[in-house]
């Protein structure tokens, strides 16, 4: 949970965007047309850009990311390991802005400007009729490491949690180079970015473990109890590599000791890889779009109306992604799945789509299907799926259906494909 003077600073910084005025230099042209902007081209974003060219060619679409390229965190852990002979997929902003119509610009968005409908970058400002948030997520390193600038800055170099793509080739060094002695990965508690990654990559570093004959354990201090199926495989089948410490909620983190303390126990480690709390990213803060709990502090979430997608009381800014907050009392926030966020991608286009026409949009809601690994050698694998309905009371419901397959035959590449295909520019899409 946020510090009440963190809030206070996000809002201070919303006040110093509203204060930028209109002196700021435009980053494009007018175009005279209505426009789209886009913040954030991961799966979100990358698939509500293009369902906006198809459903609505006659608005201008931008498409802002602060990096140049995009990287695909689904299938990383086994990349991570080098279980797959397959390369990340990637893909240029700029190439796929070619293939769909629509432009792409390689810049940080540092402020939104809600009255105005301006954003900023460094490299200047941008009017849109409609904003598409989908910024995706951030490490709160607050509640193991308190407000320690050098402390924070350090655990974010040395022990990067592999949860943003810009922290992969950082993680995957380290694994190469890890020459054995007590390896610890965190597992916060939720609300989480895909909760069976951590696991995933836990099966798959222990077989890294094993295989190499690396004498060194992986330590998981894990802030709730596991899952069933992982819970399993750790204890029959990687019992030499795999310590698992269920329950033991991290209390703080010593980067340069190499230290973490649990309520039971201080443990030392060789090398680790952080996975801190997550919240919704910086810019939605900044954006003054954080949703309150009932006694008005910041819940860490995006809030959103959750039949269209758009902020409370804006109807011109849509939020998609990992970055929502609850979607229903009845189940809390929808799963944060790549599947997740590019259907919420599309629904969100088809909102801006119907209401740029002055029609209401018809009510949509998602799905998600997750693929993971429960082995590696045979393979094995799991499936979760999450559906949802619209009650007769407006909530929305859930329900969630877990498969086994111990015999998988590349379902999670085949799924992988599909969505490339929706979001990335043909030639990309094998
Ligand atoms: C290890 C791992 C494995 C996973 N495996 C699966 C899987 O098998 N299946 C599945 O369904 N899901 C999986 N996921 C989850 C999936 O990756 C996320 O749910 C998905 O990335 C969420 O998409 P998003 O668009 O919300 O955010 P992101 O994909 O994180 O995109 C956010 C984008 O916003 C940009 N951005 C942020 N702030 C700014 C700013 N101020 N200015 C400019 N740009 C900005 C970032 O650069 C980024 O490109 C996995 C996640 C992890 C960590």
């Amino acid at each position: 949970m946020i510090s009440r003077r963190r809030f206070l600073a996000a809002g201070a910084a919303l006040g110093a965007a509203r204060s930028f005025g209109q002196s700021v230099p435009d980053l494009l042209p007018a175009s005279g047309g209505r426009r789209v902007v886009i913040v954030g081209g991961g799966w979100s974003g990358l698939t509500a850009v293009r369902h906006l060219r198809r459903l609505a060619p006659e608005l201008e679409v931008v498409l802002i990311d602060r990096d140049a390229v995009f990287r695909s965190l689904p299938l990383s852990n086994q990349w991570l390991v080098e279980r797959t002979p397959d390369a990340l997929v990637q893909q240029d902003y700029a190439t796929a802005g070619q293939a769909w119509g629509y432009r792409a610009i390689q810049a940080e968005v540092t402020a939104i400007d809600r009255e105005r409908r301006r954003l900023h970058t460094a490299q200047g400002a941008l009017g849109y009729d409609w904003l598409i948030l989908a910024a995706g997520i951030r490490h709160d390193y607050s509640p193991w490491l308190g407000d320690d600038a050098r402390a924070i800055d350090a655990t974010r170099r040395l022990y990067p949690a592999g949860f943003l793509a810009s922290e992969l080739d950082a993680l995957k060094r380290k694994l190469a180079e890890f020459k054995g002695g007590d390896l610890l990965m965190t597992i916060p508690p939720p609300p989480l970015r895909c909760p069976p990654a951590p696991y995933e990559r836990a099966v798959m570093i222990a077989w890294l473990l094993k295989t190499r004959r690396i004498k060194g354990r992986l330590i998981l201090v894990d802030a709730g109890g596991g899952m069933q199926r992982f819970n399993r495989v750790f204890a029959e089948r990687y019992k030499e590599q795999i310590l698992h410490l269920t329950h033991a909620p991290v209390k703080s983190i010593d980067p340069f000791r190499k230290t973490l303390s649990t309520e039971f126990d201080e443990l030392k480690f060789d090398d680790a890889i952080i996975i801190a709390p997550q919240q919704a990213a910086d810019l939605v803060w900044q954006a003054g779009l954080i949703a309150t709990d009932a006694a008005g502090n910041p819940d860490g979430w995006a809030g959103f109306d959750p039949l269209h997608l758009h902020a409370i009381g804006d109807e011109r800014v849509f939020l998609v992604g990992d970055l929502l907050g609850r979607a229903s009392p009845l189940f809390g926030h929808y799963p944060k799945s790549a599947h997740m966020a590019s259907q919420l991608g599309r629904i969100a286009a088809a909102e801006i789509a119907a209401r740029s026409r002055g029609k209401l949009p018809e009510i949509a809601l998602p799905e998600s299907i997750c693929h993971v690994y429960t082995d590696v050698e045979p393979p094995e694998m799991m499936r979760i799926d999450a559906r949802y309905r619209l009650r007769g009371d407006g909530l929305i419901t859930q329900a969630v259906r877990q498969h086994e397959d111990p015999q998988p035959r590349g379902e999670d590449r085949q799924w992988a494909q599909g969505l490339y295909k929706e979001m990335l520019a043909p030639l990309a899409a094998k």
